[in-house]
């Protein structure tokens, strides 16, 4: 089968150096296996990710000389591809969970969730206590009437695992680690793990290439792949990459957005600069995305975090 590798960046802002080293990796990895490539906005917080952010992406991948061949600007046979657009496929899937009993409204407030005495992962974000897990008819007739419910579902006690293709082996429990999880959001808005999974299956993506601050989201989506009957692409996460400081990057790091490098730097000196950081370019000069394709293999990646050293760019 042919691989089919995936750009799926959510416009919240404008494009960082993490997400052009995410891009950048998932093209020299499906390309260098003569596969394609699709871009998929991740959209769903319509708020958060307004149209113009995303045409801007659109723009400035083309810039990098990132290409695709399935996606905005493209066409393909899965489209929309854009999140915000595909809500009608979103919903067929929950309805298909909520058949099988899986899912249950959860009426938790935020400050409820906080206060609730979970452990945490090691992302921050809390287990779900399984507050609303077990209401009755009654009972959620009654708080239905307050608040719109969430949308939660109910995970087994079960450790789901798999090898990634950079990192290794990597397994959780669902109950234990990771809890029931949302699904959609009481204003509505369909879940990450819920969008990606049915969008990546959609779009018939064999290979996922994404940031390590990922990988414990795919047991979870494992789990979804196999409720709903479809096949799970293989995924490869990557190490994440740092400011100078050592803080995570952040689509309001100025000094690592596109709308001020732009200005100072070509696409080449960007590409190179990443691919030098991250182990498949000997030096820091120029490379275009197709000329590295004849130096990029895993092994060459780290594992840790990558740390932009100070002044790189
Ligand atoms: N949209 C997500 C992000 O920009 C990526 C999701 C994924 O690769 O699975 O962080």
């Amino acid at each position: 089968m042919q691989t089919a590798g995936r750009f799926a960046p959510s416009p919240s802002g404008r494009i960082h150096l993490g997400n052009i080293l995410c891009c950048l990796l998932a093209w020299l990895s499906a390309r260098q296996q003569g596969g394609r490539v699709v871009l998929r906005i991740e959209d769903l917080d319509t708020a958060r990710c307004p149209r113009r952010y995303a045409d801007q992406m659109v723009e400035d991948l083309q810039w990098l000389g990132l290409d695709w061949d399935e996606g905005p600007g493209a066409g393909g046979p899965s489209g929309p591809y854009y999140q915000s657009q595909r809500t009608p496929l979103y919903q067929a899937a929950l309805e298909k969970l909520a058949a099988m009993g899986l899912v249950y409204p959860c009426f938790c407030t935020r400050a409820e969730l906080h206060a609730a005495s979970a452990p945490h992962r090691g992302d921050g974000q809390a287990v779900y206590a399984g507050t609303c897990r077990d209401l009755t008819a009654e009972q959620i007739a009654e708080k239905a009437k307050s608040r719109p419910p969430a949308l939660r579902l109910r995970v087994p006690g079960e450790t789901w695992g798999f090898t990634d293709g950079h990192m290794g082996p990597y397994r959780e429990n669902l109950a234990r680690d990771c809890g029931d999880f949302l699904l959609r959001r009481s204003d509505g808005m369909f879940a990450y793990q819920l969008a990606v999974v049915v969008d990546d299956a959609a779009m018939g993506v064999t290979e996922v290439v994404r940031g390590a601050d990922l990988l414990d989201s795919t047991p979870r989506q494992l789990y979804l792949y196999d409720l709903l009957g479809l096949p799970a692409p293989s995924f490869i996460h990557f190490p994440l990459l740092l400011a100078p400081d050592g803080r995570r990057l952040s689509k309001r790091d100025a000094d690592a957005g596109l709308d001020t490098l732009r200005d100072r730097a070509t696409a080449a000196e960007i590409l190179g600069k990443l691919a030098y950081l991250a182990g498949f370019n000997p030096s820091a000069a120029p490379r275009t995305a197709e000329g590295l394709l004849a130096d990029f293999a895993w092994d060459k990646v780290p594992r840790a975090d990558l740390r932009i050293p100070e002044g790189l760019f």
